[in-house]
C-alpha cells in the first residue's frame, strides 16, 4: 500500500467535505495588491483571498476556498428546494437550436445567446437558462393532471454573452444558477407553486445571513406575466429599487409604476417657432426660454427590433424625466429598443439631431402619461437652433399611444398609497416568475384533464445566481482588511493561527486543538505555515473566516488561547482546555441566528 504522503489523517464529513484543512497543503493563493481590473469590493476580495481566478472576460475558475463557499450556498438552496418538494435534476449545457426555434427564442434572445455548430453543421446553443429543455421534459413525461404539481430544479452552469460583463462573479458570462421550473394544471396551482418558491427563497437568503428586499419585477426575456426579485441591499447594486416607507410597496425601477407627477406650464399662446441659439440640452433651453424643464417635451427616436425587422418610434417625456428602457420595451410589446444613432435619426426624420420634433413626424409616437397633461409645451422644430413654444399635445402633434415610460425617482408618489418613495440600490440574487403557458403552448406541452380534454401545462420558473449571491454577501460583509463571511457561507467556520509553529509546545497544542475541533465537526482551517504573525493575521482577516483561534507561546504559558470574532472583532482569552467546545458553541450560536439575515424593510 502506498505510504500516506501527509503526516495526518484527513477528516471527511458526511457530505464528503474536508473538515480540517492545512493551509500549507491546500491552494489558497492570497494577494497583497488590489488587482487592477477588479472594480468592486467583492470582486477584489474574492481574487485577493484566493477564492477565484479570471480565465477570460466574465469567465472565472473557482479555487478550493471558493468551491467550499459555493457548496455551502448550494446546500442551503438544495435543502429549501427539497423541503418544498422540488426534485433535483441535471440538464445539459449545450442544447439543440431546434427547441429554441420552437419556443421562439432563437430569434428573440439576441446576441446574449451563444450559438455554435457541431461537426455536422447542426446549430446548438449554450444554455443561458433552461425553459426549453424543461418544457421538453414536461411534454414527454407529464401525461395527465395526476402527474402534477411537479417542480424540477438543478444547479448548473449557464452562459450569457453579456454586453458588459463586470464586477467579477456578479455579472459574469459563465455563471452557476440554481433554476427551478414548476408545472401545474391551472392558474391556481401555479400560484401555489409560486408562493412555495417565494417562501423557499425567503428562507434561503435568510439562512445565508443576508439582508434582502423582495420587489416586484419586470419579467424580461424569460417572459411571463408576474414576477418578484430578491435583492440584496448594497450601494454597489446595479438595480435601483423603489420602496414605500409607508405601505411596503417595493418594486424595481424598471417596473415601478409612475401614476402621476407634476409637470410645468409653458406660457399659453399660439404655436410659435422661436430662435434658441446653442440650446443643446434641456437645462440650457429651459434657462433660455425661462420655462421649467418640465414644460419641455423631450423627443427621442428609438430603433426597435420587431418580429418583421427593425422599426422606428419617437418617444416623448417631459424634459426633467428620463425614459426607462425596460418600460419602453414593454410599451413596444417586448421589442428591444435602443436610441437611434444621430446619422440614422437624421435620415429617418429628415430633422437635425437634437431638434427632433413630434410635429409632422412620420413615425409612430408614444408619449409618457404626463405628456398629454402638458396643455402647452416646448418641442423641437426639426431644424438647428429652433424650437416651437405653445405646442399642444394631440392638437399640434399626434400621439399614437400613451404609456408609463418615465423612470420613477425618489420623492415620487407610491402607486398604492401616494407616500413619497425612497430609492435604494440592490443586487438581484434571485428571481421568481409566473410563466403561464408561454413555453408549454408553442412547444406543445399538454396534459389530459380529468374530463379527458387537453390543456397546456401552466409553468413557473425560479432562479438564483450562486456566485452572485456569494459576491453580494461580500458586498454586505467586508471591511478594509477583508471579507466578513456570515457563518453559513464561510469556507471554514474557524481558522487556527499557531504562532511560531517550530515551537514544539505551540505545535502540539495546535495539533491537539485541531483534532478536537474537527472531531466536534467544526470546519477548521489550520494556518500551519512557518510565517511571522503579521502575514498570518493579515491573511486570516482577508479570507474572513468567522472565528479565529490564536495559539502563542505566551498564551500557552498560562494555559490560554485567544478567540476573536471576525465580525465584531470581539476578543476573548480562554483556557486551552475546553477551547474546542467554546468554539463549537460560538459556531452553533451564530448558525442558529444568521448574523443580520432577514427581509427588509
Ligand atoms: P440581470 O437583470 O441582472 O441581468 P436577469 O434578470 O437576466 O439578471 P435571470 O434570468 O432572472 O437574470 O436569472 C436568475 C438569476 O441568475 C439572477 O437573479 C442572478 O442571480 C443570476 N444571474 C443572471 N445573470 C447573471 C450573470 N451574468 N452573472 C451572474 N449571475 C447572473
Ligand atoms: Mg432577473
Amino acid at each position: 500500500m502506498a505510504e500516506n504522503r501527509y503526516p495526518y489523517d484527513i477528516k471527511i464529513d458526511s457530505c464528503g467535505e474536508v473538515l480540517g484543512e492545512r493551509l500549507s497543503t491546500s491552494l489558497i493563493p492570497t494577494l497583497k495588491e488590489i488587482p487592477a481590473d477588479a472594480d468592486v469590493a467583492s470582486h477584489q476580495l474574492m481574487l485577493r483571498a484566493g477564492f477565484i481566478r479570471k480565465l477570460s472576460t466574465g469567465v472565472f475558475s473557482w479555487l478550493p476556498l471558493g468551491v467550499r463557499s459555493l457548496r455551502k450556498i448550494e446546500r442551503i438552496i438544495r435543502g429549501e428546494m427539497n423541503r418544498f418538494k422540488a426534485r433535483e435534476v441535471l440538464l445539459p449545457a449545450v442544447q439543440p437550436a431546434e427547441i429554441w426555434r420552437e419556443s421562439g427564442r432563437w430569434v428573440k434572445y439576441g446576441p446574449e445567446l451563444l450559438r455554435l455548430k457541431d461537426r455536422h453543421g447542426h446549430e446548438m446553443v449554450v444554455g443561458p437558462t433552461h425553459e426549453e429543455v424543461m418544457t421538453d421534459i414536461a411534454r414527454r413525461e407529464i401525461r395527465s393532471f395526476r402527474d402534477m404539481p411537479l417542480n424540477l430544479y438543478q444547479s448548473q452552469t449557464k452562459f450569457r454573452d453579456e454586453i458588459r460583463p463586470r464586477f467579477g462573479l456578479m455579472r459574469g458570462r459563465e455563471f452557476i444558477m440554481k433554476d427551478a421550473y414548476s408545472f401545474d394544471v391551472d392558474e391556481a396551482g401555479a400560484q401555489a407553486s409560486y408562493n412555495d418558491m417565494y417562501q423557499a427563497y425567503e428562507n434561503i437568503f435568510r439562512r445565508c445571513g443576508l439582508q434582502f428586499a423582495v420587489v416586484e419585477a419586470d419579467s424580461g426575456t424569460i417572459g411571463g406575466s408576474y414576477s418578484h426579485e430578491f435583492m440584496v441591499l448594497a450601494e454597489t447594486g446595479e438595480d435601483a429599487l423603489a420602496i414605500c416607507p409607508n405601505c411596503g410597496y417595493a418594486a424595481n425601477l424598471q417596473k415601478a409604476e409612475l401614476k402621476t407627477y407634476p409637470v410645468g406650464e409653458a406660457p399659453e399662446g399660439p404655436l410659435t417657432k422661436v430662435l434658441t441659439p446653442d440650446c443643446l440640452d434641456v437645462p440650457t433651453l429651459a434657462r433660455f426660454l425661462k420655462v421649467p424643464q418640465s414644460a419641455i417635451v423631450k423627443s427621442m427616436l428609438f430603433t426597435a427590433n420587431g418580429d418583421d425587422g427593425p422599426y422606428h418610434v419617437l418617444a416623448l417625456v417631459p424634459g426633467h424625466r428620463t425614459i426607462n428602457p425596460v418600460k419602453l420595451k414593454n410599451a413596444l410589446g417586448g421589442d428591444e429598443a435602443y436610441l437611434t444613432d444621430p446619422q440614422t435619426a437624421e435620415e429617418v426624420t429628415g430633422m437635425t439631431k437634437g431638434f427632433v420634433t413630434p410635429i409632422g413626424a412620420k413615425v409612430k409616437i408614444i408619449a409618457d402619461r404626463a405628456v398629454p397633461k402638458m396643455r402647452t409645451g416646448v418641442v423641437g422644430a426639426g431644424e438647428r437652433d429652433y424650437h416651437f413654444t405653445g405646442a399642444r399635445p394631440g392638437v399640434d402633434y399626434k400621439i399614437d399611444g400613451v404609456e408609463d415610460l418615465a423612470e420613477m425617482v425618489a420623492g415620487d408618489s407610491c402607486p398604492r398609497c401616494e407616500t413619497p418613495i425612497i430609492v435604494k440600490r440592490g443586487i438581484e440574487v434571485g428571481h421568481v416568475f409566473k410563466l403561464g403557458v408561454k413555453y408549454s403552448e408553442p412547444m406543445g406541452a399538454n396534459f389530459a384533464k380529468a374530463d379527458g380534454t387537453e390543456a397546456p401545462i401552466v409553468m413557473g420558473c425560479y432562479g438564483i445566481g450562486l456566485g452572485r449571491t456569494l459576491a453580494a454577501a461580500i458586498e454586505q460583509g467586508q471591511d478594509k482588511d477583508g471579507i466578513i463571511w456570515p457563518m453559513a457561507l464561510a469556507p471554514y467556520q474557524a481558522v487556527m493561527l499557531p504562532l511560531e509553529v517550530q515551537n514544539p509546545e505551540v505545535a502540539s497544542a495546535a495539533e491537539k486543538l485541531f483534532k478536537d475541533l474537527t472531531d466536534l465537526g467544526v470546519e477548521t482551517l489550520l494556518d500551519d505555515r512557518d510565517l511571522r504573525p503579521g502575514p498570518k493575521f493579515k491573511d486570516a482577516d482577508l479570507i474572513g473566516i468567522p472565528i479565529k483561534v490564536t495559539i502563542s507561546r505566551k498564551g500557552l504559558s498560562s494555559g490560554q488561547v485567544e478567540i476573536k470574532l471576525r465580525s465584531t472583532r470581539e476578543l476573548r482569552t480562554i483556557p486551552l482546555e475546553g477551547a474546542a467546545k467554546e468554539v463549537l458553541k460560538l459556531r452553533d450560536c451564530s448558525l442558529g441566528k444568521p448574523e443580520a439575515g432577514g427581509r427588509v424593510p
